[in-house]
């Protein structure tokens, strides 16, 4: 059984997302604040955590770095509405995506079931060493060859768009902030500004979005970067 740790002081909160994932079929533990939250972590060595920023005791950004020196569990973050700077810092804690309260369920209980499907693919195969052919959609992204197939019609992509694809697409519901994807790709000593990555996120959904204006594979995530959703 997949075992998920809820870590949130607000106990209206915390009683509804436990039910929600009992009801998916999910082992819940809780924890009401930081202290508490890395205990149960280390005790149960759950799939996943979700995790309140603003909590007692340790607050959620020292128990996500701790917990990131531990292990690699996926740990999803619960921001407060307008704390641009908290996202992005969470996100640079190593926490794999974040939510921004107040959230509907239904969106929250999506990006779990993302996160699980991707973190269990990716040790069922030993992560780098293994996925050569990731499929999403009519898309096909072979790592091994560099080829990029839509509907079975090979895509022609620069390497850096190829490089940039893969990226977002290994980690699947991740937002990557455009001075990440400057520093993955272009590496550290590369002196451009981050409109480098715009220019090419558009080249490349010019090629695999159905509607390249309105994306739905890159999603632009307001006031942090990109993210893949397939
Ligand atoms: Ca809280």
């Amino acid at each position: 059984m997949v075992t998920v740790l809820v870590v949130e002081d607000e106990e209206n909160l915390l009683e509804a997302l436990r039910y929600n994932l009992e009801r998916e079929g999910y082992a819940v533990r809780t924890a009401i604040d930081g202290e508490q939250a890395l205990l149960a972590a280390r005790e149960n060595r759950p799939e996943m955590v979700i995790l309140d920023v603003m909590l007692p005791k340790l607050d959620g950004f020292e128990v996500c770095r701790i917990l990131r020196r531990e292990s690699d569990v996926p740990i999803l973050m619960l921001t407060a509405r307008g704390e641009e700077i908290d996202r992005v810092v969470g996100l640079e804690l190593g926490a794999d995506d974040y939510v921004t309260k107040p959230f509907s369920i239904r969106e929250l209980m999506a990006r779990v079931r993302n996160m699980l499907r991707r973190s269990t693919r990716s040790s069922a195969t030993g992560d780098s060493a293994g996925v050569d052919v990731l499929r999403s959609g009519d898309l096909e992204i072979d790592s091994t060859s560099h080829i990029v197939r839509r509907g079975g019609e090979r895509l022609e992509l620069k390497p850096r768009e190829f490089d940039l694809l893969a990226l977002l697409a290994k980690n699947r519901a991740r937002a990557f902030t455009r001075e990440q994807i400057l520093e993955r790709l272009w590496g550290h000593d590369y002196y451009g500004d981050s409109r480098t990555v715009d220019v090419h996120i558009r080249w490349l959904r010019e090629k695999i979005e159905p509607e390249p204006s309105k994306p739905v594979r890159i999603v632009t995530i307001r006031g942090v970067g990109y993210r893949f959703d397939g």
